[in-house]
């Protein structure tokens, strides 16, 4: 009971705070689409969240996001069986964002499941989403991933190529281009990620001017659990956060997630 009640504390806080980073940068509360990424979460602390209402949910691995939407779903379901015709706060279908690196041979493991996809980073992989997406009615709404801080070890597509990538997506029957994501570099000072950020603005609004993006490329993935606020006030309008809501891993989970 007692984490039921932090885990509700903390989430409201990020709330709260993604509230006030909207107000500084002049938006309306509403702009800044909350996700939880769950990888360092458990099955009862995403229930909890489920019953607050809460209903966008992202992990970094597909073996992650296909297990834990199957166990979702089953609770969904045996939920509403229970519950009747009683009037709950739980939402009918979750939204799972896949925001870590995509390999193409697991495409076809996630269209079904998925409501967007953070982290397009090549052609290759665009192709592989048209081809397996042909057989679904709607078109796969994708991020396009870039590298704004140009370390090495970072996926994402260079900010140079990266209206190249989506001219040729947006050719593409399958796939719908809805904007770009992007992780800052990692500092203990969350305005040292500004340049980070600002970098990522300043190519989406470039895009969005020339139109590359088609009509409805109007989303920005930016902030983590370290650095949300600055992201939002560079524009961001969603955010992806873990700790800051489950709290600092603790060594067990952090092995099993591995
Ligand atoms: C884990 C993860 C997050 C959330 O990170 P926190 O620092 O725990 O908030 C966001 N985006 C991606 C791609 C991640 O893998």
């Amino acid at each position: 009971m007692k984490d039921e009640a932090t885990l509700k504390k903390r989430y409201h806080a990020v709330q709260q705070r993604i509230a006030a980073a909207g107000v500084r940068s002049g938006r309306r509360r509403n702009d800044v689409l909350l996700t939880i990424v769950t990888k360092l979460a458990s099955i009862d602390q995403i229930r909890q969240l489920l019953e607050l209402g809460h209903m966008d949910f992202g992990e970094n691995r597909v073996q992650a996001l296909v297990q834990r939407a199957a166990q979702i779903d089953e609770f969904l379901q045996r939920h509403r069986q229970l519950s009747g015709s009683k009037v709950v706060n739980i939402p009918r279908k979750l939204r799972w964002h896949m925001v870590g690196h995509l390999q193409r041979n697991k495409v076809a493991k996630v269209l079904n499941l998925v409501r967007l996809i953070h982290s397009v980073d090549s052609l290759r992989l665009a192709e592989e989403i048209q081809t397996a997406a042909a057989r679904y009615e709607d078109p796969v709404e994708v991020l396009i991933q870039v590298n704004t801080t140009g370390e090495k070890n970072q996926f994402g597509v260079a900010p140079a190529a990266a209206v190249h990538l989506i001219e040729q997506i947006d050719t593409m029957m399958n796939l719908r281009p809805r904007g770009l994501m992007s992780i800052a570099r990692q500092v203990e000072d969350p305005e040292e990620a500004r340049p980070d950020f600002e970098r990522c603005v300043d190519l989406f609004e470039d895009i969005r001017r020339a139109g590359a993006g088609g009509e409805q490329f109007d989303i920005l993935s930016m902030g983590m659990s370290n650095d949300f606020e600055v992201a939002i006030e560079c524009g961001a309008n969603i955010v992806r956060i873990g700790s800051a809501i489950f709290g600092p891993p603790a060594p067990d989970v952090a092995e099993e997630a591995d």
